[in-house]
């Protein structure tokens, strides 16, 4: 027994080295250093048009896709040396805790939770929580109407699923999986009534099932999107936060607005302001 306590007493002091050592902004997990060697490994969704799309000849399209190479760009990597990797939502935060990837921007809300695992970048994108039905729905109209039992659908780990749980569980079924292509995919099979999440992501498959599917209601939440990346790299977040500002400045961001997501008909909102914080 006691042997085990000074055990484990030794570990949490090497893992207190280990931490400081990871704080002092030379890590070997840093962004900055691995884009020195002239590669980047970037976390996105795979499976949301109009974001984050991995194409059947495995290119990959979408505004986080823009955000990222530009990003890349600035940080002196150019797009052939960036090695794309799906980000789960309930996964983000891990496989940047675990630097399997450098950065990630796969509409991903900051907030304060997930500060105290990792750091933001941005934001570089506003959105809203909004709801996603059949074109043929018509008593579901917002939040309030998913009461009485509705199946609902969202994704394990999200922001949104989080705020359903918290403020509609009483009255909703609650379905989660891990992404929200399975959702829409249920949706379609009438295994669910609702998809919820950003009106941005719902607003992209919409766009792929016109007529079948249509995005309901008023956003009802603030879904600041920022670039995740190790928590104490402050250099790289400094570079990303300079970035974001270049590509907003120069044009870039809404040219890619306009080449991805703006084809779904979401209108171009306002742009965000970078949070230094
Ligand atoms: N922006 C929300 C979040 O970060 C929902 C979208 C997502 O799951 O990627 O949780």
């Amino acid at each position: 027994m006691r042997f085990t306590r000074t055990a484990r007493a030794a570990a949490a002091v090497l893992a207190v080295a280990f931490a400081a050592t990871a704080c002092g902004g030379d890590e070997a997990t840093s962004a900055s250093q691995s884009a020195e060697s002239g590669n980047l490994t970037v976390g996105i969704k795979f499976d949301q048009p109009g974001l984050g799309l991995r194409n059947p000849d495995g290119s990959f399209s979408g505004f986080d896709v823009e955000v990222a190479k530009y990003v890349a760009g600035k940080l002196g990597v150019t797009p052939e040396n960036i090695t794309f990797k799906e980000s789960p939502s309930a996964q983000r935060e891990t496989l940047i805790e675990n630097g399997e990837v450098d950065y990630i921007v796969a509409t991903y809300s900051i907030t304060d939770a997930r500060k105290e695992k990792v750091d933001f970048a941005g934001p570089y994108f506003v959105a809203g929580q909004s709801l996603l039905v059949s074109s043929s729905n018509t008593d579901i109209t917002g939040p309030d109407s998913l009461n009485g039992g509705k199946r609902l659908c969202s994704v394990s780990g999200s922001t949104p699923a989080q705020k359903v749980k918290d403020q509609y569980a009483q009255d909703v079924q609650l379905q989660e999986f891990d992404t929200y292509s399975a959702c829409v995919e249920a949706l379609r099979n009438g295994a669910v009534d609702a998809v919820t999440t950003d009106d941005i992501i719902l607003a992209g498959y919409a766009a792929q099932y016109p007529g079948e599917l249509k995005v309901v209601g008023e956003p009802f939440t603030e879904e600041r999107y920022g670039i995740g990346l190790a928590k104490g790299d402050d250099e790289t977040r400094a570079k990303i936060n300079d970035a974001i500002d270049a590509m907003i400045a120069d044009g870039s961001w809404q040219k890619a607005f306009e080449d991805t997501v703006g084809a779904s008909g979401y209108p171009l909102p306002a742009q965000p302001t970078v949070d230094r914080y």
